[in-house]
């Protein structure tokens, strides 16, 4: 079981109120994608699932367990960013492996894991290279693939594509789609670009200051859009 429950969760920065009671709940391997404008709160409350970020109230629970005060590595999760985080000096196979070493795995399983995700994502040619050597889709990939290593129970995106360019970012978003379908891992994906939502979500939660506006699938918002903001927004290009 890993579903994701997020209940009357708010935060504050200080006196500044940026999440005003959100109530999300998330199922055992759905693919769900935040969307809103830039600075409407996905990534606080994406970092709160991940516990990078304290819940000032409310609560958020992985697979039915409350895991406010659970520090992340000891929540079952991976977070993919925007900005890669590679490490330079290490090859692919070592960016892919390290977090299995730290864990302690021994040397077989984690050539096992690396095998197995550099053969889902088509690195298999690249294991020796260091990212410097790699185009930003295979950087992304190998970003990927350090999530992928640690069999999560879920799987955390913050805009992972938004350095891309155009056609390199909707060839991702298939390839994500398609990973999904395979590894059938619950994923909470943010964006901010609505087409991206509408093409990757089982479901999408629209937020806007700090608040949900709806949650559907992309059909149902489109459809019957709760209101002007989502219908604004859904509709409008990218
Ligand atoms: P999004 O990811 O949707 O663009 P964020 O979650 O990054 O939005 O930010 C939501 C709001 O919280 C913004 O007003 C932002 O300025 C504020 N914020 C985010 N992180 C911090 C922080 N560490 N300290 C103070 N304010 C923050
Ligand atoms: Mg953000």
């Amino acid at each position: 079981m890993a579903s994701v429950d997020i209940a009357g969760v708010i935060k504050r920065f200080g006196v500044h109120e940026v999440l005003h009671g959100i109530d999300i709940g998330i199922g055992d391997g759905e693919f769900v994608v935040l969307v809103g404008p830039s600075g409407c709160g996905k990534s606080t409350l994406l970092r709160m699932v991940a516990g990078l970020e304290e819940i000032t109230s409310g609560d958020i629970s992985i697979g039915g367990r409350i895991v406010n005060r659970v520090p992340p590595k000891q929540r079952d999760i991976a977070m993919v960013f925007q900005n890669y985080a590679l490490y330079p000096h290490m090859t692919v196979y070592d960016n892919m492996s390290f977090s299995l070493k730290l864990a302690g795995v021994d040397k077989a399983k984690i050539d096992e894991r690396v095998n197995g995700a550099a053969d889902i994502l088509g690195l298999q040619d690249y294991l020796a290279r260091y990212p410097r050597q790699l185009s930003g889709g295979q950087r992304q990939r190998v970003a990927m693939g350090r999530a992928i290593v640690r069999d999560p129970q879920v799987f955390l995106f913050d805009e992972p594509l938004s350095n891309l360019d155009a056609k390199l970012r909707v060839q991702m978003r298939t390839e994500i789609k398609a990973l999904h379908q395979r590894l059938k891992t619950t994923s909470v994906y943010v964006t901010h670009d609505q087409v991206e939502a509408m093409t990757m979500a089982d479901r999408i939660v629209v937020m806007q200051d700090g608040y949900v506006e709806q949650i559907g699938a992309p059909l149902e918002l489109y459809d019957r859009p709760a209101n002007m903001f989502v219908a604004g927004f859904i509709g409008s290009p990218a």
